[in-house]
């Protein structure tokens, strides 16, 4: 009855599904947890507080096409991520720039700092603190060493549970510093906010009398992998008909060559009775707490509500599928290594004709929403019409 089978309710699931729904394909979404929109998903705390479960979710783009698919299903409001960071005690804007160092050396100092930096990389507006650490100019490369140390080196290995030299460089370099003023934390060209939340996106996104999804409901227990013939039965029967997977791929492959390492986080929400909590929408900690952020969910949503807000701090923790906490995996964790044990998987995967893997936990690979969407809108169109 159904034409296509989808394994999970996030980005890459929801849009491939209702992709093939309309082109009038009959889909079947399978989803493990309770709820739909996987790690996207937003809803009332006890409070009456609009929070972003799985940590804080920012939508930001370059891509045009993504942002005119989602349009479709929300109106948004323009949001501009701004980010702070307890340098020393005080409150600085993150990415580093120059209102950090303004605010962290003495005028003279920054004054003559900054002027190296513009002469040093003219017409820039960011540059890697790695690069600031080489270069061969003493006052940049101490500025660089300054950054690091206060910015990246404890942040890193909190978040990552390892020294910062032991973490893939792509990582550090996510956050450049800037030269100037922009404190934008992002500077895509579409930065906006759903202004129902992103849960309602996903329910309008699946409301199409194509799709129909389980919740609760694991796919491990209803698919088996015939690895010697490269078929799969559903419920016990031979699947042959498209197959899309946006879980875990060592999962579904009954972790054959063992668990692909991923970092993971413990999150704590709490309720203060005060109308605001902190001066920016997300506060970084990269040193002293154990924490690596707090997050007042208010700025996100633009949500109005005199004497309470919900704030999030976010504990990384190792990924251990079987315990309390970190049971989730978030992040994985990119090295040689790793990418070999990937790929290991992919080229058993690549033999089933009809399976297709989509998403963060298919691909093992950290996707912004945008570029999950973009890839599940792609896929969608390559799967047979
Ligand atoms: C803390 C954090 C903050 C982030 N912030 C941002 C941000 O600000 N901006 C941004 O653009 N991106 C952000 N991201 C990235 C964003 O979360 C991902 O791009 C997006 O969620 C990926 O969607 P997905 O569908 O691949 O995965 P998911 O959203 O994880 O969806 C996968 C779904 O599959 C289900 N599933 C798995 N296995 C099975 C199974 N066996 N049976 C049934 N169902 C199954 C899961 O339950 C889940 O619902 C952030 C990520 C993290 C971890």
């Amino acid at each position: 009855m159904f034409d296509a089978i989808v394994i999970g309710s996030g980005f890459a699931g929801s849009v491939t599904a209702r992709m093939l729904a309309d082109r009038g394909k009959k889909v079947l979404i399978i989803e493990k947890r309770a709820h739909i929109g996987g790690n996207m998903f937003e809803s009332n705390d006890h409070t009456g507080i609009s929070v972003h479960w799985y940590g804080p979710h920012i939508f930001h783009t370059n891509l045009k096409n993504v942002f005119e698919y989602l349009k479709q299903f929300s109106d948004w409001f323009s949001y501009e991520h701004r980010v702070l960071g307890k340098i020393d005690g005080q409150l600085v804007p993150i990415p580093f720039n120059f209102t950090s160092l303004e605010k962290l050396y003495p005028q003279k100092m920054a004054d003559e700092i900054k002027q190296k930096l513009q002469a040093y990389y003219p017409g820039q507006e960011k540059v890697s603190v790695l690069d600031l650490m080489c270069c061969k100019d003493d006052i940049i490369s101490k500025f660089g060493e300054f950054v690091y140390s206060k910015v990246f080196v404890n942040y890193t290995a909190k978040q990552w549970g390892v020294p910062p030299e032991k973490v893939d460089k792509s990582v550090i370099n996510r956050v450049p510093v800037v030269l100037g003023y922009d404190d934008r934390y992002f500077q895509d060209k579409y930065q906006a906010m759903p202004c129902n939340g992103f849960t309602r996106i996903f329910e309008n996104m699946l409301d199409h009398p194509n799709i129909t999804v389980q919740l609760s409901c694991d796919a491990a227990k209803r698919l088996e992998m015939d690895i010697e013939n490269s078929r799969i039965y559903f419920d016990r029967k031979l699947w042959e008909k498209p197959i899309i997977y946006t879980g875990a791929i060592d999962e579904l492959m009954g972790y054959e060559f063992g668990m692909l390492p991923y970092r993971s986080l413990d999150f704590v929400f709490e309720q203060h009775k005060v109308t605001s909590y902190q001066s920016a929408a997300v506060v970084n900690y990269p040193n002293e707490e154990d924490f690596t952020r707090i997050t007042e969910f208010k700025y996100l949503t633009r949500q109005e509500a005199q004497g309470k807000t919900t704030i999030l701090k976010e504990f990384p923790v190792p990924y251990d599928v079987k315990a309390e906490k970190g049971n989730i995996p978030y992040y994985p964790i990119i090295n040689e290594d790793n990418l070999a044990l990937y790929k290991k998987y992919k080229t058993c995967t690549d033999k089933f004709g009809n399976l297709y893997l989509c998403g963060r936990l298919a691909e093992y690979k950290y996707y912004n929403m945008d570029a999950v969407i973009d890839r599940a809108l792609q896929l969608a169109e390559s799967i047979g019409s």
